[in-house]
């Protein structure tokens, strides 16, 4: 079977051109035409000898997905379905912005975690991705749109921890500057907690930015919202940030969705003021959308202005997120499940915007 180019960088290329009696110099030269030209044919890479393009032909193949869909919001926001050979798929958005360019990644095939609120956890999980599929959701979406890529987010399906040593070696090819040199400091990872891998991040990457999609403030209510929380409870995971913060002294995204009469209270701006008291965090307040046959109701604007008033009150910095690609729904998990489930779900809509998360 032939391998993905894709997600690999010069040392892996190596031993492959020194088993064909080829000059390893030939490795820079070849992702150069991968990761910058983003060329779509092995023909194309015109400064490559002709016996070795052939030879890479026989043994790589130049990305494995296509773009079975793509969705475009009035607002630039796109979003693209990409299938992999096996047929199952993943969602990629793009959110370009005046000077950055913005993508939203997935790292499972459906989620595990299965938040009721959530598109993607309510169509379950399938399998985790490989680093070379997790590169080329980048790769894809920027050679589709010949657009130079700034920032990412993980923030797409799945929980990206779960899945933390394809996440960290795909990391390792968008960072790298033979791969799609992006900085560390330019990419975020979203999770909703799990404590030994917010630590070994901390370690292994400290100047990723790391989210944490909270929710709740209490056990008892996160348990419901993010079932993660039952193995991994609130205590667990802010004593993970706390030490996170020690190590890297980086600040930390609190992605907190507000559903009426169910975490947008008074009571729960308090315990979450509370909770994060002291954290060097600044919050994101995620405003709900409206789910058909789920008793999830967005907040009411004025609920989130006063519960974000609270927060400040108590010290905590706070920001209303503002909502991209609404008209195309871009929330993780949407499109994967319309498809996915084909077409049984086409009017429900996931409330969770976390793929808005720009600019992080
Ligand atoms: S919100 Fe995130 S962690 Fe929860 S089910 Fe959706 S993708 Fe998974």
């Amino acid at each position: 079977m032939k391998k993905n180019i894709v997600g690999m960088l010069p040392e892996d290329l190596v031993p492959w051109l020194g088993r064909e009696g080829e000059p390893s110099y030939r490795a820079r030269q070849i992702l150069r035409w991968v990761y910058e030209k983003k060329v779509s044919s092995f023909r194309d890479m015109s400064d490559i000898p002709l016996g070795l393009r052939e030879k890479l032909s026989a043994s790589f193949v130049l990305g494995t997905t296509r773009i079975a869909e793509v969705q475009t919001s009035s607002d630039g926001t796109k979003k693209f379905l990409l299938v992999f050979p096996q047929g199952d798929s993943v969602e990629v958005v793009a959110i370009p912005q005046r000077s950055w360019y913005t993508v939203c990644l997935s790292t499972q095939v459906g989620c595990p975690v299965r938040c009721p609120f959530c598109a993607t956890g309510r169509a379950g999980f399938r399998r985790p991705l490989a680093a070379d599929e997790i590169v080329e959701e980048a790769w894809r979406v920027s050679q589709n749109e010949r657009a130079r890529i700034t920032h990412l987010v993980f923030m797409g399906m799945g929980e990206p921890l779960l899945n933390y040593g394809e996440l960290t070696r795909a990391l390792r090819v968008f960072n790298s500057s033979e791969g799609l040199g992006i900085g560390s400091r330019r990419i975020t990872v979203s999770t909703v907690g799990v404590p030994e891998k917010i630590l070994q991040l901390a370690r292994d990457w400290p100047e990723v930015n790391l989210a944490l999609s909270l929710h709740a403030p209490s056990d008892d209510l996160r348990n419901f919202l993010v079932p993660l929380n039952r193995t991994y409870p609130l205590k667990e995971v802010l004593a993970a940030v706390r030490e996170y913060l020690r190590l890297t002294r980086r600040r930390v995204t609190i992605e907190y969705t507000l559903w009426q009469g169910l975490n947008d209270g008074e009571v729960h701006a308090l315990q979450l003021s509370r909770l994060l008291r002291g954290l060097l965090v600044h919050v994101n307040l995620i405003p709900g959308n409206r789910i058909k046959g789920t008793p999830f109701v967005p907040s009411p604007p004025e609920r989130v202005v006063a519960f974000a008033a609270l927060l400040q009150k108590h010290g905590i910095p706070v920001t209303l997120r503002r909502s991209r690609g609404q008209d195309i729904r871009a929330a993780c998990g949407e499109l994967y499940r319309i498809h996915g489930l084909r077409g049984e779900v086409a009017d429900d809509y996931c409330p969770e915007k976390r793929c808005n998360a720009a600019g992080n």
